[in-house]
């Protein structure tokens, strides 16, 4: 597996090596620790047909607003990937994702972000392009023009995970590899990025988007991009719907990276039988206020259990008190320093037997 924080020790290593007077062993955890990406995923703009993934053109534009006057860097995720990557330059990044090509964010979002002169990254499914709410390759084109990255979706936009095993990854592939073709020849650019379609992804698929030589790859579990993300299932935070009021947006904004290692083997897919798992990880303590430490369990209660493991750490369990009913449910741990900024912690359980 592939985290940033791999890169990260290389890319000091390098720095390190390069410069004949530094060789503090520190300088993974400052690199680490200062520099954060957020990234927002949208979907449809002023669109009321379809409320759960739309963003009323009141919410994005106050959104924008504010990153306006928070003065805060609006970067493509590739350029942003590449930023965290680079010593100096802003700590906080904020990346503009919108997945799908709804016809709604040509209409609608795209003139409020060249109004506002922001850049985005748009995740397109090209089976759809042209057909009827989706934008067409003169628009996709044009979307590009205005500064737009364009990142890779999947040809169908399928629910892979229900696909059997021994066809899952024959597919999957392919279809990144028509996608990419498609883009190729209609755009006359190869996308660096990769949106798994519903968020949805197991180890196996992880691996394949890594091998076809992506950068990265965006998943949906809510989080900032810190050090203990892996590179090819970064979190973003929905803001779609109820979740893009002004005050939510800001609060994610400001919201830090909890570097929580994860104890035990990382699962995301709930096998039959065991659909109230268990999450167990560590946390280093320092600075942290513990007892305001909240933990929340979309669609049911939160069972937390904490146990010091020694001075410096803390070892957070926690668990749904009833079986997980819903086919994504986020386990989200969020809790504040000393100076009142806020951590988030994210895990995303996938439930494949159970249909939208
Ligand atoms: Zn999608």
């Amino acid at each position: 597996m592939k985290y940033i924080l791999i890169i990260l020790f290389f890319f000091s290593f390098f720095v390190s090596c390069n410069k004949k007077n530094s060789s503090n062993a520190n300088q993974v955890t400052l690199i680490q620790d200062e520099k954060q990406i957020v990234a927002f995923i949208y979907h449809r703009f002023g669109d009321s047909e379809y409320p759960s993934t739309n963003t009323s053109l009141e919410d994005f534009e106050s959104h924008l607003k504010y990153l306006q006057e928070q003065k805060l860097p609006v970067l493509t995720l590739s350029h942003a990937l590449e930023s965290l990557n680079k010593r100096g330059g802003p700590k906080r990044i904020i990346v503009l994702t919108i997945d799908d090509g709804f016809l709604s964010f040509y209409e609608n979002g795209l003139p409020l972000l060249k109004e506002y002169q922001f850049p985005a990254t748009l995740f397109i499914n090209t089976e759809t392009v042209g057909g009827n709410t989706y934008m067409d390759w003169a628009q996709i084109r044009e979307v590009k023009e205005a500064g737009i990255e364009i990142g890779n979706h999947t040809h169908s936009h399928s629910y892979f995970l229900n696909i059997p095993d021994d066809e899952r990854y024959i597919v999957f592939q392919d279809e990144i590899r028509q996608s990419q073709k498609l883009i190729e020849e209609n755009l006359g650019i190869t996308p660096d990025v990769f949106a798994y379609p519903y968020g949805e992804y197991d180890a196996k698929m992880k691996d394949i988007v890594e091998k076809e030589g992506f950068a990265a790859a965006v998943a949906q579990n809510s989080g900032v991009i810190g050090g203990q993300y892996e590179l090819f299932a970064l979190p973003r935070f929905p803001m779609s719907s109820s979740y893009a009021s002004i005050s939510d947006f800001s609060e994610k904004v400001n919201m830090n990276s909890l570097s929580a290692k994860e104890v035990g083997e990382t699962l995301h897919l709930i096998d039959k039988g065991h659909d109230s798992p268990e999450l167990k990880f560590e946390i280093s303590t320092k600075n942290l206020q513990f007892d305001q430490m909240q933990c929340f369990i979309q669609g049911g209660e939160c069972v937390m259990k904490k146990d010091t493991t020694s001075r410096n750490s803390l070892v957070v369990s926690i668990k749904a008190e009833a079986p997980l009913i819903r086919r994504r449910t986020l386990y989200t741990i969020t809790v504040p320093d000393q100076d009142g900024n806020w951590y988030w912690y994210s895990h995303l359980w996938i439930n494949p037997s159970v249909s939208e």
